[in-house]
C-alpha cells in the first residue's frame, strides 16, 4: 500500500509550547484512506532543518509528504519557499490569489476593529501569494493558501501537501488536499479502510483479551487495537470492503459478550449518548456538587444545544452550601457525613427540586490529598441519579490524585445518568 510522511514545522511545537494535534490528526485520517505513516518528523522553523527533513523523506521512497505550518505572513514562515525550491521550481505571484487573501485579510481586520499598516499587510498578502511553478493552490480556510507542489520534471520524488499549522486551518483543508488529482496518483496503491469505534464502561482489558481469543477465526480480516481511555475501553476496528461480514460477526460478539457494559458502537462519545438520550426523552437535569464543584455541570454544558436539558448546577462545597442551597437536612450531615449514600441522595433530590429538572444528581467525596481517614479514605465518592422513578446510587473507591478523582468521578456520573 502507499506510505507517506509528515513534516510538522512550527519553532512553538519544537519546544513543547504547543503540543502538536496536526501529526496525530494527519496520521489518522491518512490511515483511515489506506496510507501508511511512515514517519513523522517535527522541526522548527528554520529552513535548513525543513529542506533536510524534505530531503531525508524523500530519500526513503515514499509517494506523499505533507508539511503543516509556516504559512502566515511573518518572516518566520518559510514553508512554501523551502517547499518549493526542494521540489525544483521557482515562486511567482498569483495575482488572483493575492486579490483573494486581501480581501479576506480585509474583512477579518475589520470584524476584529484592527487598522494594521497598509503597507505592511500588502506586503504580507503579496508573500503569502508566492505559488511555486506549477503548483495547485489549495482555497484559504484562514488567510494562508495550501499547496500541492509536484517535483519538477526530471527529478524523482514526491509531491508534497502543504497545509497551514492552526488545526482548524489544517483540517479544513484537508479534503480538498486529497481530493488533488497529483495526491490521488501518488497514492494510487491504497486500500481504502474503514473504522469502526466500539466503547465499553466496565470491562477490564483482560476480559475483552477472551473473548477476542474465541472469534479468532473472524478477526483474521480485522485490524483490531484496543485502549483504555479515563476507564473506557475503546475497540478500534480497520478493515477493507471485503470484510464487512467479519466485522459484523465480530462486532455481533463483542456485543452479545458484554452486552452490560457496551454503551457504544457507532463511534459516539459518553458526551453526544447522554445528550442525545435527554433530548430524545425530553428529560432536563440539574446538579449538586460537592467535589467536583461543577465540574458535571461544565461538562453537560460543553456540547451546543445543551440548553435543552442541562437546567443548571448548584456547587454546595461546604456543609452550610450543601443545606442553604440544595437543602440537605443539618442533622442528616451532622448524623452520617458529608460524604455518604445518603448526603448524595439528598443532594440529587435537592437539585432536582429547587431547579425543577426532571432529573436530579448529587456528587460528594473525598478528592484528597488531605482530608482522608481510615473510615472515609480520600477516593471515596458518592454518587446519586435521582427522578421520579426512583434513584441509581454508586458507592467509589476512586485511585490517583486530586484531579484523576474528580474527572474519574464526573466520567461516572456522565455513565450513570446514562442508566
Ligand atoms: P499563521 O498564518 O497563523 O502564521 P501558519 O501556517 O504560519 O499560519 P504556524 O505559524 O506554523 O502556521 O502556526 C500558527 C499557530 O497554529 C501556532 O502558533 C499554533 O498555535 C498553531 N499550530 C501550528 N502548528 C500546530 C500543531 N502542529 N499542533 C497544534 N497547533 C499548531
Ligand atoms: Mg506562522
Amino acid at each position: 500500500s502507499s506510505r507517506a510522511g509528515i513534516v510538522v514545522t512550527g519553532t512553538e511545537v519544537l519546544t513543547g509550547r504547543v503540543s502538536d494535534r496536526n501529526g496525530p490528526w494527519l496520521a489518522e485520517q491518512l490511515r483511515i484512506a489506506g496510507v501508511d505513516v511512515a514517519q513523522v518528523i517535527v522541526v522548527g522553523d528554520r529552513p535548513d532543518d525543513l529542506r533536510r527533513a524534505l530531503e531525508f523523506l524523500g530519500s526513503t521512497g515514499i509517494d506523499l509528504i505533507i508539511t503543516s505550518g509556516g504559512l502566515g505572513p511573518t518572516a518566520d514562515d518559510l514553508t512554501a519557499e523551502v517547499v518549493g525550491t526542494s521540489q525544483g521550481r521557482r515562486s511567482r505571484l498569483d495575482p488572483e490569489l493575492e486579490r483573494q487573501i486581501a480581501a479576506i485579510v480585509a474583512s477579518l481586520n475589520e470584524r476584529r476593529g484592527w487598522q494594521p499598516d497598509p503597507v505592511a499587510t500588502a506586503a504580507a498578502t503579496r508573500k503569502q501569494a508566492l505559488v511555486p511553478d506549477g503548483a495547485t493552490v489549495l482555497a484559504p480556510v484562514g488567510t494562508a493558501p495550501g499547496l500541492v507542489v509536484p517535483v519538477a520534471q526530471g527529478r524523482g520524488g514526491p509531491p508534497v501537501v502543504v497545509l497551514p499549522g492552526p488545526p482548524r486551518e489544517l483540517q479544513g483543508m484537508w479534503p480538498a488536499a486529497l481530493a488533488d488529482p497529483d495526491v490521488q496518483a501518488a497514492l494510487a496503491g491504497r486500500d481504502e479502510l474503514r473504522q469502526r469505534t466500539i466503547r465499553l464502561w466496565g470491562t477490564p482489558e483482560s476480559e475483552l483479551a477472551a473473548t477476542m481469543r474465541e472469534s479468532e477465526a473472524t478477526i483474521a480480516e480485522l485490524e483490531i487495537t484496543t485502549c483504555l481511555r479515563d476507564g473506557e475501553l475503546e475497540i478500534v476496528t480497520r478493515y477493507g470492503p471485503a470484510a464487512e461480514d467479519s466485522y459484523e460477526d465480530f462486532q455481533a460478539a463483542i456485543q452479545s459478550a458484554f452486552a452490560r457494559t457496551l454503551f457504544s458502537s457507532d463511534g459516539r462519545t459518553i458526551d453526544e449518548i447522554v445528550a442525545g438520550a435527554l433530548i430524545e426523552r425530553e428529560l432536563t437535569i440539574a446538579t449538586a456538587e460537592s467535589c467536583t464543584a461543577g465540574l458535571l455541570a461544565g461538562r453537560l454544558a460543553d456540547r451546543p444545544g445543551s440548553s435543552a436539558y442541562l437546567l443548571g448546577g448548584l456547587v454546595v462545597y461546604a456543609n452550610e452550601a450543601k443545606h442553604n442551597l440544595a437543602g440537605v437536612p443539618v442533622q442528616l450531615i451532622a448524623d452520617v457525613g458529608a460524604v455518604s449514600a445518603e448526603v448524595a441522595e439528598a443532594l440529587a433530590a435537592g437539585a432536582r427540586e429547587r431547579l425543577g429538572a426532571d432529573l436530579g444528581v448529587g456528587v460528594t467525596g473525598i478528592a484528597g490529598p488531605d482530608g482522608g481517614s481510615d473510615e472515609k479514605p480520600v477516593g471515596l465518592v458518592y454518587l446519586c441519579v435521582t427522578s421520579k422513578d426512583g434513584s441509581l446510587a454508586r458507592r467509589l473507591n476512586l485511585p490517583g490524585s486530586r484531579a484523576d478523582i474528580r474527572a474519574r468521578t464526573v466520567l461516572t456520573a456522565m455513565h450513570l445518568i446514562r442508566e
